[in-house]
């Protein structure tokens, strides 16, 4: 074999999709003046070998087999088959083979055969891939706990990290948040008390919003037994008894829903982005104030929010979870850690200096401890930054061919505005 793969000459030449991708569509297209299509039918496809980027196969349908070579290059699958085929027009042993690993693996198999691709690093990293032969040949997947691979297979579409990085810097600095501007009182006539609860939408449907509930607090006063139903909170007539911080408080929570029930709760699409940006702006300055109130609220509890039917019944056991609002701002870093063959991404958040251990991130707008420790972060492109990595999985693998592009890309934008450490 050749060490630079097939030359052109030696191969049937197909066309791809600028992604690599290869169409049923694109392949009949091609392949249309190929006057055998229908005598070679249900090849059985073995692997052989996959050097130099070329892969080869041994093709056999009703007891005759051929070998054949696929390779990609730039844009193009180069075919080649030993059955001594003119080139000029694709032979039927590689057109059925070709129609057969289409039907099997899909469209986006040979974007699995670019240079530094998924195929040639699951032969260089065998460890990190899995490799399924059947009679369709051979099949590479990288393995879970790689989680979200740049360039690979990356678990979330990469975001423009250009433009997150143009959207504002924190609105409320850690140091300079003003003290909490309510009291502690929660009562309201009858014994009752005021709630506040974070719905966090399921599925990312709708950003945080805050629904005041009233509730039963216990004997001890710490916590609260029973819930009225959300109605309540979501209806501006039902104010009368309430004290006037209560009542202002209840209208920025209105207001808060009103805002988020418009648009949708995943910051990096491109319609919040393109379209949303000032909704989204005004959602965060919203909840910059509201958090502040909150702070100073005994019983805030968070509630997850699987669908609007939901807000006509009361808060459920299961779904509500009372929380802390910390009055710091985390700061966000990150870490590069070399594991020999590829790198590893992760975020870090500081709070008043000190590293937050085991931190999640599955709350838009904020980030957990422990689901119960809250913190509300310090900007919309903070928010934006956290959200991409927890759909990466709360890590991004790089590999180490990959690694100059991810700087770029990546690193260097990152670094004018965020600490990055390489361990
Ligand atoms: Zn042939």
């Amino acid at each position: 074999m050749n060490s630079g793969g097939i030359q052109s000459k030696q191969a049937f030449c197909i066309s791809l999709l600028p992604d690599r991708r290869l169409t049923g569509k694109s392949l009949e297209k091609q392949t249309a003046n190929c006057f055998y299509r229908v005598q070679w039918p249900n090849p059985c496809l073995k692997f052989i070998s996959f050097e130099n980027g070329v892969l080869t196969l041994r093709s056999t349908s009703n007891d005759e087999s051929y070998t054949l070579q696929l390779h990609v290059r730039q844009q193009k699958l180069l075919v080649a088959c030993n059955c001594g085929n003119d080139k000029k027009t694709i032979c039927k042993h590689a057109y059925w083979t070709l129609n057969d690993i289409h039907w099997k693996f899909g469209e986006t198999y040979f974007t699995k055969f670019t240079a530094h691709g998924m195929m040639e690093l699951a032969f260089k990293y065998p460890m990190h891939f899995d490799k399924q032969e059947s009679n369709a040949g051979i099949n590479v997947f990288p393995r879970v706990e790689l989680k979200s691979i740049y360039q690979l297979a990356p678990a979330t579409p990469m975001p423009d990290i250009e433009t997150i990085l143009k959207l504002p810097e924190p609105i409320v600095k850690a140091n300079s948040l003003p003290s909490p501007m309510f009291p502690l009182s929660a009562q309201i006539p009858g014994g009752k008390a005021m709630v506040y609860l974070i719905m966090i939408a399921y599925r990312y449907d709708q950003l945080p919003s805050v629904i005041p509930v009233t509730g039963q607090p216990t004997v001890k006063g710490n916590t609260i037994k029973a819930f009225d139903s959300f109605t309540s909170g979501l209806q501006k007539a039902n104010t009368t008894s309430l004290n006037n911080e209560q009542k202002i408080l209840q209208e920025k929570c209105l207001r808060l829903y009103k805002l988020t029930e418009k648009i949708g709760g995943e910051l990096l699409t491109d319609k919040l982005f393109s379209k949303h940006l000032d909704e989204l702006s005004a959602i965060f300055q919203e909840w910059a104030e509201l958090y502040l109130m909150l702070q100073a609220q005994p019983f805030v509890f968070t509630h997850m929010l699987f669908n609007k039917k939901q807000l006509r019944q009361k808060p459920k056991r299961n779904y509500w979870l009372q929380v802390m609002l910390s009055a710091s701002v985390p700061v966000l870093s990150f870490v590069v850690t070399d594991k020999g063959d590829h790198y590893r991404f992760t975020m870090q958040a500081h709070i008043d200096g000190v590293l937050l251990e085991n931190f999640e991130t599955n709350t838009p707008l904020f980030i957990t401890q422990c689901s119960e420790l809250i913190f509300r972060l310090g900007c919309l492109r903070d928010a934006c930054l956290v959200e991409w990595i927890n759909r990466s999985g709360d890590r991004i693998t790089i590999f180490k061919e990959h690694f100059e592009a991810f700087q770029k890309e990546v690193l260097e934008p990152l670094q004018r505005h965020y600490t990055i450490s390489f361990a």
